[in-house]
């Protein structure tokens, strides 16, 4: 009723395109918007077996089905392409196929900076052949050359809570949801609250691409209303910054393929290691962490400062010195390891860096040295 499908969430095809949550936000963020919605639509299967399955469709002719883009055979794997307006990396554009950052001058839009190569999948062709190869085998095909790439930098992969004044007079406020489980717990009713303010909002709710949600388009009159009810639900939830900044995959119980806990394992992890966080005088320094329940990475972990892999059943792989805001791979440090070995591989790298750290130095640049940068893809596993 909502107009929610799931086509293209699995199989050789483009996956759903990410784009900054919050389309209110600027123009730019609107526009980034735009582009995210027409290259999904460009790219959504045409075939009519969804509606078959799920809507009780009448069934056609396969081979009256056209597939203008993937043809008979689809795709060699699955795609997955992104869409950044800086200094946002919230989308993680490293982490894609492909991605176009938003080139500005002012509040207006320019054009695109465009990045191939990702993780999974296309990465393999740049590694194989080449960025100027790709360019231009590329114009070859567009007929056109491009433009050099413009200038563009990011600061961070996470997101800003609580209210954001939009250029138009509207507010938004992003809401930490840990792990993305909107549930009551405590004095912390996130269900009942949200659902409250859904019957009074006009606006949109945006999920981020850091499980949390925005409650977004808020005008002035609605805003105090929207605040009381944040209150009365105690939304508004007192969390260290590591845990603001740290992301887990659903793994057990939802998750077959999952080897170890993730989000109902890593609350209790982060409060352990916020004593430690808070003992070194880190409590202020954000720090990204993430967990998943296997190797797939459905969190992004290999992008984050402080990785963990489930390999069994409370056992993980610590991954250290990725990037902040996930410009560099981490590198394998510790393997197969539990809660307690964690913690104390974690201890001394992290007074460390509180006592040597050169200013403004983020945790996972500081360890380059203690583990190798992964500067290209290749040099992950090496
Ligand atoms: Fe499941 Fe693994 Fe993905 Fe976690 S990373 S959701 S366990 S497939």
């Amino acid at each position: 009723a909502a107009g929610l499908d799931t086509i293209a969430a699995c199989g050789d095809v483009n996956r759903n395109v990410l784009a900054g949550a919050n389309p209110y936000r600027s123009p730019l963020h609107a526009a980034a918007g735009e582009l995210a919605k027409g290259i999904s639509e460009h790219l959504l299967p045409k075939t009519n077996a969804y509606q078959e399955i799920w809507l009780d469709a009448p069934a056609v002719d396969p081979a009256s089905e056209v597939e203008p883009i993937y043809g008979p055979l689809y795709l060699p794997r699955k795609f997955k392409i992104t869409v950044a307006v800086p200094p946002d990396n919230d989308v993680d554009v490293y982490a894609h196929d492909l991605s176009y950052i938003a080139v500005a001058d002012g509040d207006r839009l320019v054009g695109w900076n465009v990045l191939v190569g990702g993780h999974a999948r296309l990465k393999y062709t740049i590694d194989d052949r080449g960025v100027d190869w790709f360019k231009a085998e590329l114009e070859s095909r567009l007929g056109f050359a491009l433009a050099p790439a413009r200038p563009f930098g990011f600061d961070h992969n996470t997101d800003a809570f609580g209210w954001q004044a939009g250029p138009d007079g509207q507010s938004h406020y992003t809401l930490f949801v840990e792990n993305g489980r909107i549930a009551d717990r405590g004095a912390r009713r996130l269900r009942t609250g949200l659902r409250e303010i859904a019957a009074v909002h006009d606006g949109l709710f945006a999920l981020t691409n850091n499980q949390n949600v925005i409650i977004a388009g808020v005008s002035a009159a609605q805003r105090s209303r929207i605040g009381a009810l944040i209150a009365e639900y105690g939304l508004e939830r007192e969390a260290s910054l590591l845990r603001r900044n740290a992301m887990a995959c659903v793994a057990f119980p939802t998750c077959a393929l999952a080897m170890a806990e993730s989000e109902r394992y890593l609350p209790d992890l982060i409060t352990r290691l916020d004593e430690v966080v808070g003992a070194c005088g880190l409590a202020d320094t954000p720090i990204t962490m993430r967990m998943t329940g296997c190797p797939n990475g459905c969190a992004r972990p290999y992008i984050a400062e402080i990785g963990l892999v489930g390999k069994a059943p409370g056992k993980y792989n610590l991954y250290l010195g990725a990037g902040f805001h996930g410009q560099r791979l981490g590198k394998l440090y510790r393997e197969n390891i539990g809660e307690d070995a964690i913690v104390e591989a974690l201890t001394p790298l992290l007074q460390r860096y509180a006592a040597e750290r050169e200013s403004g130095e983020h945790f996972g640049d500081f360890l380059v040295g203690v583990v190798v940068a992964v500067r290209a893809g290749r040099e992950f596993h090496d």
